[in-house]
Parts: C-alpha cells; sequence; structure tokens
C-alpha cells in the first residue's frame, strides 16, 4: 500500500521534473528542485515556461495533494527522483544518502540520546537533504528544529522543497560549511562528510586539523568544525571513510579527538553497500566532552553484517542493546 503512494508521488514529481526540464533547459535534477517548489507554492507562475508546459503543469497541480501525504512517503519519493537525476552526474561526493543507512542512524540517535526532547540537529553537508529528513521524520518527536548546510544551490533547493512538503522547521544556508556559520551550537550533528582535499588553504588555516604543507583534509575540517558547533555533551553521528584514522594527516586527528570527545562507537559498514570498495565507510559516534559527558568504559566497535541479513542484522541489534545497557 505504502508502495502505491510513494509510486503516485514520485510520478508527479517525476513528470513535473521532466516537463520543467525540457520547458526550460535544464537539467533533470534541477527540474526536480523547481517541481518541488511548485507543488509547496501550489503554482506554476513563478516558472517562465510555454503556455503548453504550464497547462501540463497545472494538470499536475491538481491531481496533487501533498498535505495528505505522509512525511515518509514524500522523502520516499523524492528519493527516487533523485537518484534518477543523479544517475548521470555522478560523483562520489555529490551522492545522496540511502535510507538504509539514515534509517540506522536515526535508530542509533534514537538511542544515545534517551529521553531528551526538543533537541536541535545540523548536518553541514546536507546535500538533498535525505539524509537529514530521515533523521527529522523517524525521530519527529524529540527533534525540534534542524538545520542543514551546502553548497550546491541545486541540491539545497531539493532539501528546501522536502523539508517544507514534509513540514519540518528547518533552517537552510547555502555556503561553504568551513566559512564561519551563523548558528547557535546545536545538541546533535548528523553528516555523510564530503571526502577529499580542501582547495582553500586560507580558510583552512583557521583550523586545528589543517594540514602542516599543502591542502588540508575537508573532512577532518567537517569534523572539527561540527564539533565546534555542537553543545558540551551533544552527540555527533559522522559517515567517515574507513581509512580515516590510517592516512597521513590522521595523528593530529587522534590529538583532536583525545582533546575534545569521547569516541563512543565505530560500526564499519558493508562494503556490499558501495559501487567500490575504496568508498566503503563507517559510522563514528562522538560525544563532545562537557560535565555530564562521562566517557564509554568501552568503545562499541563492530563491522555491520548485511542489512538484508535479517538474522546477522537481529543479532547485532542484540550485540548493541547490550552495550547500551552496560553504557548508558
Ligand atoms: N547527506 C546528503 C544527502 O542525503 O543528500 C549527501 C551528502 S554528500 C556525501 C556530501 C555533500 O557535501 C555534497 O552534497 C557536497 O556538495 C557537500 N559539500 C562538499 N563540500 C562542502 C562545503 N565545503 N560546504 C558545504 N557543503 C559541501
Amino acid at each position: 500500500m505504502q508502495n502505491d503512494h510513494v509510486g503516485q508521488i514520485y510520478e508527479l514529481l517525476d513528470k513535473a521534473a521532466q516537463v520543467i526540464a525540457d520547458g526550460l533547459q535544464l537539467s533533470y535534477i534541477e527540474g526536480l528542485a523547481e517541481a518541488g517548489e511548485m507543488y509547496f507554492l501550489e503554482k506554476t507562475e513563478q516558472l517562465p515556461v510555454q503556455e503548453k508546459h504550464a497547462e501540463q503543469l497545472q494538470n499536475l497541480l491538481e491531481k496533487a495533494d501533498f498535505r495528505t501525504y505522509e512525511h515518509e512517503w514524500v522523502r520516499k519519493a523524492f528519493q527516487l527522483a533523485i537518484l534518477k537525476g543523479l544517475k548521470d552526474k555522478s560523483h562520489p561526493n555529490r551522492q545522496m544518502t540511502p535510507d538504509t543507512i539514515g534509517l540506522f542512524i536515526s535508530y542509533l540517535m534514537n538511542k544515545f540520546t534517551g529521553g531528551q526532547k526538543g533537541l536541535t540537529l545540523l548536518d553541514p553537508a546536507c546535500g538533498t537533504g535525505n539524509l537529514l529528513l530521515t533523521a527529522a521524520n523517524q525521530l519527529s518527536d524529540k527533534m525540534a528544529k534542524s538545520f542543514g548546510i551546502e553548497i550546491d544551490d541545486v541540491l539545497l533547493k531539493i532539501a528546501y522543497a522536502q523539508a517544507n512538503l514534509q513540514e519540518k522547521e528547518m533552517e537552510l544556508f547555502c555556503q561553504d560549511s568551513l566559512e564561519p556559520l551563523f548558528i547557535d551550537p546545536v545538541d546533535t550533528v548528523i553528516c555523510d562528510l564530503p571526502v577529499g582535499y580542501y582547495p582553500n588553504d586560507e580558510g583552512a588555516a583557521a583550523y586545528e586539523l589543517k594540514a602542516d604543507e599543502g591542502h588540508s583534509f575537508a573532512h577532518h575540517l567537517f569534523i572539527e568544525q561540527s564539533v565546534k558547533h555542537t553543545k558540551p555533551g551533544g552527540y555527533l553521528f559522522f559517515m567517515i571513510p574507513n581509512h580515516l584514522f590510517d592516512s597521513a594527516q590522521s595523528d593530529k586527528l587522534k590529538q583532536f579527538f583525545a582533546e575534545k570527545v569521547h569516541i563512543n562507537a565505530l560500526l564499519q559498514l558493508p562494503a556490499s553497500m558501495f559501487k567500490d570498495e575504496a568508498q566503503a565507510k563507517s559510522i563514528l559516534i562522538l560525544q563532545k566532552k562537557g560535565e555530564t559527558a562521562k566517557p564509554p568504559k568501552q568503545t562499541l566497535l563492530a563491522s555491520l553484517p548485511s542489512f538484508a541479513n535479517k538474522q546477522a542484522m537481529r543479532d547485532m541489534m542484540a550485540k548493541l542493546d547490550q552495550w547500551f545497557q552496560n553504557e548508558k
């Protein structure tokens, strides 16, 4: 039943994205961003398209009823359309975070934040908003407000359309997240880190984790920036490259961790989830040091099984539950 709804919403998004892309000579992904905004505004006047295209869009608008759709149907429909749109321009750092991972991270966030309510959440590389909205939808009873930052204006526009259509209070900023941020420290950070070199050496100079020579690693600077913008005792959930701790610049990072955070968990995602093993990732969970934050007796280290292997996944959940019982 749910799949029917998702399929119908996907069709609305997909058709509108195609009409807008054809009408305005845009890429499909740009068309999708405009389509999302159109369904939110419930009008077509903002789109300078020819009359025949405006009529097609008006017909689609009449069929749509986003106010009645469940937020997760809308997010999943966007996810399908984004997958289609990002196929032609594949670049690992622009890829959306799939909800298989987002749902697992949301489960972990729920466990780590326990009975806390009214939490603020930041994703400093929010892309299409898929990861941020997966968490915001799953934890809607404990998340008060979210913040997303993204350098790519098209991806951010998709995040903005999604936040509006999924009725989430979200402040979004189109900027380089490694420049100064104008947000108060948050309770929780979630981020699928962009991996690679940061080209702006002058900007990197402000960071403890800058490289001694040459370009710094953007993913290291993102971690430092995220810790800076987290409240003492707040949790950070990162998707990191598996090689994070074995790179040329990792000594400084280890030192930074020892001073600023408690490493709570490092969970390696199954390699089968990634097209290329070199791009395989882990989930790293940190807690910023603070009066009430205690280091875990034992860091949770595990290699996660394939999410499709139900029995192995149940065993892993039991292991996680056991760790929580001992630690939290
Ligand atoms: N979680 C996102 C989603 O579900 O769509 C995908 C995150 S993707 C792995 C990393 C994102 O970081 C990309 O969208 C990229 O454009 C963005 N990015 C890279 N460098 C950035 C910077 N300096 N400031 C802000 N965003 C940046």
